[in-house]
């Protein structure tokens, strides 16, 4: 598999770090060999021309958001991705150099590659169908936990991949800007690649299939 393929907006930005990207994978073909090839990295400025959708609004993303099983119909009928969206703008306003780039993809790799399994959410309606009874704090915190495990999990692709000291580097620069949010987030996150935690499940985020 070959993260550049006939589908990559080419970008001098992200070169270098797609380079090294497609070095890894390489390492490890039968991982990736098992994953339909179609990965999409587009730089902001490209999105508009793809999607007029609130897939990617401004700063709330941080530096990059994965959306799997986007629907691109411009491609063909029934075509659906991994739709990496690097936020150039503001990778370059956090000055982030290519190793750190790297790291961001990675990230978004792992969203991909390293799933974590999510624990059902206990709503009303779940609680009504198991017969078990109702607590909306479990429910926040149920929501709360899969959201940060889910970071978990694709941080430790980045560190099982060597690129832990510059996954930290970028999450620091990110919450130096004015504009940064989920600081408490970031911090839990920072302090388990630290620690050096890394699970991997290798559980991969399946596309829907092609219907014709
Ligand atoms: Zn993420």
């Amino acid at each position: 598999m070959n993260l550049v393929n006939k589908n990559w907006q080419s970008s001098k930005y992200l070169h270098n770090a797609i380079e090294s990207i497609n070095t890894l994978l390489e390492k490890d073909p039968d991982l990736y060999s098992s994953l339909r090839n179609l990965f999409f990295v587009i730089t902001s400025a490209d999105i508009p021309s793809l999607t007029n959708q609130t897939i990617y609004n401004s700063s709330s993303n941080g530096f990059a958001v994965t959306e799997s099983n986007y629907y691109m119909p411009e491609v063909s009928k029934n075509y659906f991705v991994h739709l990496i969206i690097v936020n150039q703008q503001i990778c370059e306003q956090a000055n982030l150099d290519d190793e750190e780039l790297t790291a961001v993809l990675l990230h978004e790799l792992g969203h991909v590659f390293n799933m974590y399994k999510q624990e059902p959410i206990p709503t009303l309606i779940y609680c009504l169908k198991t017969n078990t009874t109702y607590n909306a704090d479990l429910e926040a915190k149920t929501k709360e936990e899969n959201s940060i495990y889910n970071e978990y999990y694709a941080d430790y692709f980045v560190v099982k991949n060597g690129y832990s000291q510059q996954l930290i580097k970028s999450l620091k620069k990110y919450t130096n800007l004015d504009f940064a949010i989920n600081h408490d987030q970031i911090a839990k996150r920072i302090q388990m690649i630290q620690n050096g935690d890394c699970e991997f499940t290798g559980i991969l985020k399946e596309l829907k299939p092609m219907v014709k």
